[in-house]
C-alpha cells in the first residue's frame, strides 16, 4: 500500500492554453526521470521532499475524491478541460493504486461532462476504451522523445518502455479515441543520436504532437548549435504534421522566434506566473 497524504484542495487553474484546470492527485513519481524532473526540483525547493529517493516513493492524496466532490459543484460550469497531471504521472508503472484513483477521477469528471487531457509515461489501461464509463471526448497522450530503449533506461529508468507506451496509445486510437504525443523534452544529439522522422513515423496515428526542447540539463546546454538543432527539428515536426493532417504545437522557446500565438500564451509573464507553483511544461 502506498503512503497517503491529505490536501486542502485538488482542482487548480493550470495557466496552459489546452487545459484550464489541473489535478495532481499523487505526490512524487516512481518513474524517476533524470532529465532532471522539473516537478521534483520544485518539490525539493519548497521542502516537500528530501531527495530523489524520496521523490520516487509516491504518496497518494487520500482525500482526492472527497475534494473533487466538494469542489465540482462550485467549479463545474467554469471548467472546460482538466489536465492530469503536471507534477506527477497518472498511470505510473506497477502502481495499481495510482491507476485506480486516476480512473475514478476521470470517470467523475466525465460524469460532469468535463473533458480530461491525460499524459503519461506509463501504459494506459484498456478499460479507458469503455466510452460509456469514461466518455469519448478525453484526449490521451504519451511522452515520447526517442525510440532508443537504452536511452530510456538511463533517462526514464522506471517508466514504461517506448514500445509499450506507443502500443497502449495506438490501442486507444484504434478504439476511436483522440490521442496526442508530448515530444518534450526532446534531447540534443550529445545525449542520444537519433532520427526524428523515424520517431514521427511511429506515432503518425496521433491527432496532435507537441514538440519542445530540453531545459534544465547541463549536458544539453553544452551542445553547441542547439538553437539551430531545435529550429531544424521544430520545422521537421511542423512539416510532418502538415503533410499528415496532424495538429501540432511548438513549445515556447524551442524555435529561434516563437509564433505570435505561442508568445502570447507562453511568454515571459505567463512563464513566471506558472513558476509560482506549477510547472511551465507538461512532463
Ligand atoms: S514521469 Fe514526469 S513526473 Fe514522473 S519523474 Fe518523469 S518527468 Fe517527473
Amino acid at each position: 500500500m502506498l503512503p497517503k497524504i491529505k490536501r486542502k484542495s485538488l482542482l487548480y487553474k493550470s495557466g496552459v492554453e489546452y487545459a484550464d484546470y489541473c489535478i495532481n492527485h499523487i505526490e512524487g513519481c516512481s518513474h524517476g526521470c533524470k532529465f532532471p524532473c522539473y516537478a521534483m526540483i520544485m518539490k525539493k525547493r519548497c521542502g516537500r521532499i528530501k531527495d530523489y529517493n524520496d521523490w520516487i516513493k509516491p504518496k497518494l492524496v487520500a482525500n482526492a475524491l472527497e475534494l473533487l466532490n466538494d469542489e465540482l459543484p462550485r467549479l463545474k460550469d467554469k471548467i472546460k478541460v482538466v489536465h492530469l497531471c503536471f507534477t506527477t504521472d497518472p498511470f505510473m508503472c506497477k502502481q495499481p493504486e495510482v491507476a485506480s484513483l486516476t480512473l475514478k477521477i476521470i470517470e467523475r469528471l466525465n460524469q460532469e461532462n468535463i473533458k480530461c487531457m491525460v499524459l503519461t509515461k506509463g501504459i494506459y489501461p484498456t478499460r479507458l476504451a469503455d466510452v460509456k464509463k469514461y466518455g469519448e471526448n478525453n484526449e490521451y497522450g504519451i511522452t515520447l522523445i526517442s525510440l532508443n530503449e537504452n536511452f530510456k533506461k538511463g533517462m526514464e529508468p522506471y517508466a514504461a518502455s517506448y514500445a509499450k507506451r506507443v502500443k497502449s496509445l495506438r490501442f486507444l486510437h484504434e478504439k476511436g479515441l483522440k490521442t496526442w504525443i508530448s515530444m518534450e523534452p526532446y534531447p540534443t544529439p550529445n545525449l542520444v543520436e537519433q532520427n526524428l522522422p523515424e520517431i514521427l513515423q511511429e506515432i503518425s496515428f496521433a491527432d496532435r504532437i507537441i514538440f519542445g526542447k530540453l531545459n534544465y540539463n547541463v549536458k544539453s546546454t553544452q551542445f553547441v548549435g542547439s538553437r539551430d538543432f531545435y529550429q531544424e527539428h521544430a520545422d521537421m515536426v511542423k512539416n510532418f504534421c502538415k503533410d499528415n493532417g496532424i495538429e501540432y504545437h511548438i513549445k515556447y522557446g524551442t524555435q529561434k522566434k516563437d509564433s505570435k500565438r505561442t508568445e502570447k500564451n507562453f511568454g515571459k509573464e505567463n512563464q513566471i506566473r506558472r513558476l509560482g507553483g506549477i510547472l511551465p511544461v507538461p512532463i
